[in-house]
């Protein structure tokens, strides 16, 4: 739906706010709805008139990307940091990782809650809150907006009642009903990924004996070894049970596992 053109003014307007770093919720041009504003910067981006900022929002986060990132913070209890530490999803930054998590809801909600309460918001991102209440958010739940703006729903609440734009019960309501649904959306996924990784779990133990099997047929009969979890028998080979290396004094000695690679894996996944 195309709405009115946009003025050479809004435009270098819009280009010179995001030049300054802005991001969507504090950019504003009169009689411009975000959506509106959102759609625009996106256009200006793909032309290359944003500079610097054009490549690095360009590159659309991949499913495959986010499936990681998922994987990652539920299984290892990664924060953005850690996973760049790690060497996990490389190619992206801390700062867009830790977007995309909160665009996922992914992360330890205490934590996130946390960074929340130490964001101080700086005199133009307060007046763009202030701004925002007034006009396009009046009528959104306070957590949702503490969501575009990254502090507590309780800042938002104080500004509201400041303002005296305070939610009647009905809207207050459709507030507490929004964060009903976001937790259950996060519960819905919980079980979503745990379920996946029954799937994987399994799968691995099938990867293995049928990588048994073709091995066994190749060769003649290799020693075998017994898994001391699953009662297992398999190849006693590094294929089939981890083996650590350690180098002490010069001398380096081999370990294998005594649990083997599929009873590993369940041990690692929750
Ligand atoms: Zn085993």
């Amino acid at each position: 739906m195309p709405g009115k053109r946009w003025t050479q003014p809004e435009r270098e307007s819009l280009i010179r706010q995001v030049k300054q770093g802005k991001h969507l919720p504090q950019i504003r041009i009169r009689a411009r709805s975000q959506a509106a504003v959102n759609q625009h910067r996106q256009r200006l981006r793909e032309a290359g008139l944003l500079g610097q900022d054009s490549k690095r929002s360009l590159r659309l986060w991949t499913m495959r990307e986010i499936r990681s990132l998922r994987d990652y913070t539920n299984a290892y209890r990664l924060g953005a940091t850690g996973l760049v530490r790690a060497g996990l999803l490389t190619g992206r930054s801390k700062d867009s990782i830790s977007q995309q998590m909160r665009r996922q809801g992914l992360g330890d909600p205490r934590r996130r809650e946390a960074s929340r309460a130490t964001h101080r918001l700086d005199v133009e991102e307060k007046a763009a809150l202030a701004e925002f209440l007034r006009t396009e958010g009046s009528k959104l739940a306070s957590a949702e907006v503490a969501d575009k703006f990254r502090i507590s729903p309780k800042t938002v609440t104080a500004y509201r009642r400041r303002m005296k734009l305070q939610l009647s019960w009905q809207e207050a309501r459709n507030s507490e009903r929004y964060r009903q649904l976001a937790e259950e959306l996060r519960q819905k996924f919980i079980r979503r990924t745990r379920a996946r990784w029954k799937k994987w779990r399994v799968e691995r133990r099938r990867t293995l004996q049928k990588l048994q099997w073709r091995m066994k047929r190749r060769t003649a009969n290799g020693k075998m070894r017994r898994c001391i979890r699953c009662g297992e028998s398999w190849l006693e080979l590094k294929e089939f049970f981890p083996v650590t290396k350690r180098r002490r004094r010069g001398i380096v000695t081999y370990t294998m596992s005594r649990s083997c690679r599929a009873c590993r894996a369940q041990q690692q996944k929750p």
